[in-house]
Order: structure tokens, then C-alpha cells, then sequence
């Protein structure tokens, strides 16, 4: 296979890497380590490339597929199970493995593309669940301490879509993830009235797992929100802004346009990013830049089409958040990653490190 970021991305996006190398044996780990920790640029970590924006140019470094797999589960006591998953493992396949044991937590992650390594980085999450509420422990390497590191969620700055992975790319590679899951045959209580809705229960109620997941990838695909193997909109990396953070006079100004505000996961307080799109003008299909255009089904989601540059897709994200701030004042903040080719400088993240046991 071509070593074209675009053949590893899904907005099929991005020129070639210096050099690509795939991970699939934790224990090579150190050695592959090792052959990077010279070379003049950092390395770009990618998993499954589902929240990557990879430049025409390419990336000038290395870039390691994380492609490690395995699931381990540890009984906790009577309530719980610690279940350990490589970076490279699919997020869909942890919930799948989550699912079949019986063990609650994060069956509302159901149908999220991409590695469980990624998944703290953003602290993914959907339908009222984060990755952040069930982790217990992260293995990561330490680039600047040139060791293996296991950091306590207290440690990670896990935030709304942001953690201290995302706020210093480059500093640490997340290895492996522990979570503490609950045995329970039923869901988290279901806090999204239109799937709640969809399943025939209220809100609050408790349906059973795999009706929780399977609802989940059944809402996703009717809104717009799963990745589609092909069709128009199979070439894209989910939302391209974040939801972004409102004043409460600005939360007074969308609601008078009929708008919705939401307190996040964190208790800030937030506008939908796709609303917003819309009033600014936007709706499903359109057109913003050449091969570049809304999806079919969701005007937050844009889709890639032949003739299509990271250039082009950056011009439509430019257009777009303009266009918001002109009409509401409110600056949208992009949510796909721009791989950085410097080393982060020593020192960055330093405030992490006690924090940090070195194991
Ligand atoms: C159809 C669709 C629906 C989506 N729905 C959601 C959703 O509901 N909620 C949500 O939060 N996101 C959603 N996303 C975005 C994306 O799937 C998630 O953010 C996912 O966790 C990214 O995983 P990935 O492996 O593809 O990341 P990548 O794109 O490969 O990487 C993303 C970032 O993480 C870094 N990274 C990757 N692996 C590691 C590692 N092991 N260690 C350190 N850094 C690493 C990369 O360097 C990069 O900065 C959606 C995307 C699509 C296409």
C-alpha cells in the first residue's frame, strides 16, 4: 500500500509520510521507540485517521499506525470488571466485547469510528457517555521522559472533546486503556429523549445492553452520523466544529432565533455548532468548496469528493466559521486534527508529570 495519508485517513485526505510504520506488537514498542527519538521532526500517532485533517504536503516525519489488538478483563469485585484494551483496538470493538460480557458503561460509544487510543485524546463521547467516565488507567509512552508512563484520570485534563493528549500532540503516545466497567445487564440511564423515544421507553429508563447499542447505531445511521462504506458521504471525519462555549447574552440571542442552548457533560454552557451552520445559511448538500460540500444528511458533517485538498476542505471550514461569527458573533472552533511536525518543546506538559507514576 502507498504510504499517502489519504489511504489512511477517512476523509481520504493527506500526501505522503516520510516514513509509515505500522505498530502491531506492544512488546516492539521500545525499539520502534527508539528509531524515532533522533529523527528532527516528531512522529504523528494515527489510529484509525477518523479526526485527522493530513496535509496535500504530507506529513515530513514518521507516522506510526497504531495497530495493536487485545482485550483483557480483570473481575474487580461482585459490581465490576477492569477491562484493559490495546490503542490499536476499534472503539466498535470494545463496546462490541463490553456488550456480550455483560458490563455497562459505554454501550451509548456504539458505532464512534476509530481506536480505543484515540479515544481519550478527544474524550469521545456520544448520547450522554465520555470515555473519560469509565477509564481508570492509561499506559502511554512519555516522548520527553523517554519512558513508559500510567497516568490516573485526575491527571489527563479530560474535558468537553479536549484532554491534555489533545493540548500537548506529540508529548505522550496512549499505549493501552484500563476501564472500570459495571456487570449489569442493562444501560446507563438513557438521557436522549428522541432515542429514548426510538426504543419506546421515557427518559431515565434502563433498556437492556444490546438494545442500547443497537438503538444507538440505528439513530446514528437515520441522522446522518455513521460512516457509510460508500455513497456521497462515505469520504468524512464526523463534525467539523466542536460545540462551541456561548456567553449567557450570546445564549439569549440564539434562543430568541429559536435555537437551542445545552450545559455539556462539564456544566458549560454550549450552542449546537450544526444550528448555528444552519443559520448562517448552510443546509445538507451544500456546496462550499471544490470537492468539498456539507453531507447529504448533516450540515455539521462535511463530505470529500473527487477534486477534493485539504486545502479546499480548510477554505470550506474558514467559510463556514466566518460566516457563523458574522451572523452571531460566536467563533466555532474546528474539531478534526492538523498533524504538528515539531516537537513539542521540553517543558510542555511538565505540570502533568507529578501527577504521572512512572511505572
Ligand atoms: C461518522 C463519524 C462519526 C463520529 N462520531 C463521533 C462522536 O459521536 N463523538 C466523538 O467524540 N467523535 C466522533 N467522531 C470523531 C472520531 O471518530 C473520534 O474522535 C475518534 O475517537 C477518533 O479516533 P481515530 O482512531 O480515528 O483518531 P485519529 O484520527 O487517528 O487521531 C485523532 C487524534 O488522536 C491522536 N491519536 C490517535 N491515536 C493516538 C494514540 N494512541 N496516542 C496518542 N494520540 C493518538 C492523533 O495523533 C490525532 O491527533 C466521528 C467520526 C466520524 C467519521
Amino acid at each position: 500500500m502507498s504510504d499517502l495519508l489519504a489511504n489512511h485517513t477517512t476523509l481520504r485526505l493527506g500526501g505522503p509520510a516520510a516514513r509509515l510504520l505500522t505498530h502491531t506488537d506492544p512488546a516492539a514498542w521500545p525499539e520502534l521507540a527508539h528509531t524515532i527519538i533522533n529523527e528532527p521532526t516528531a512522529p504523528f500517532v494515527l489510529g484509525g485517521g477518523s479526526n485527522t485533517l493530513a496535509d496535500d504536503a504530507g506529513y515530513p516525519g514518521t507516522v506510526i499506525r497504531m495497530a495493536t489488538r487485545g482485550i483483557t478483563a480483570r473481575p474487580l469485585d461482585d459490581d465490576a470488571v477492569e477491562v484493559t484494551a490495546q490503542a490499536g483496538e476499534p472503539l466498535s470493538a470494545l463496546v462490541a466485547f463490553a456488550v456480550s460480557e455483560h458490563l455497562s458503561g459505554i454501550e451509548y460509544l456504539a458505532g464512534i469510528p476509530g481506536t480505543v487510543g484515540a479515544a481519550p485524546v478527544q474524550n469521545t463521547g456520544a448520547y450522554g457517555q465520555q470515555i473519560s467516565d469509565t477509564l481508570t488507567r492509561l499506559t502511554v509512552y512519555d516522548w520527553h521522559r523517554r519512558r513508559h508512563v500510567d497516568f490516573r484520570p485526575a491527571a489527563c485534563g479530560f474535558g468537553y472533546r479536549t484532554s491534555i493528549f489533545k493540548a500537548h500532540p506529540g508529548r505522550w503516545t496512549i499505549l493501552q486503556a484500563a476501564l472500570r466497567l459495571t456487570r449489569s445487564a442493562y444501560a446507563a440511564p438513557i438521557t436522549y429523549q428522541h432515542l429514548a423515544h426510538a426504543l419506546g421507553i421515557p427518559l431515565g429508563a434502563r433498556p437492556p445492553l444490546a438494545e442500547a447499542a443497537q438503538g444507538v447505531l440505528a439513530d446514528r445511521c437515520q441522522r446522518g452520523l455513521a460512516l457509510p462504506k460508500d455513497g456521497p458521504d462515505a469520504r468524512q471525519a464526523g463534525s467539523v466544529f466542536l460545540n462551541p462555549l456561548i456567553t449567557t447574552a450570546q445564549a439569549d440571542v440564539v434562543r430568541a432565533a429559536g435555537g437551542a442552548v445545552h450545559h455539556d457533560d462539564h456544566g458549560v454552557l454550549r450552542a449546537s455548532a450544526g444550528w448555528l451552520l444552519q443559520l448562517a445559511g448552510y443546509h445538507p448538500g451544500s456546496r462550499l468548496a471544490p470537492g468539498v460540500s456539507c453531507s447529504t444528511r448533516r450540515t455539521l458533517t462535511l463530505t470529500t469528493h473527487d477534486g477534493a485538498t485539504a486545502q479546499f476542505f480548510t477554505v470550506a471550514l474558514q467559510r463556514l466559521a466566518h460566516d457563523v461569527f458574522e451572523a452571531t458573533g460566536i467563533r466555532l472552533h474546528p474539531e478534526p486534527v492538523r498533524p504538528a511536525a515539531a516537537w513539542m518543546p521540553v517543558g510542555s506538559g511538565a505540570d502533568h508529570d507529578s501527577e504521572a507514576s512512572v511505572i
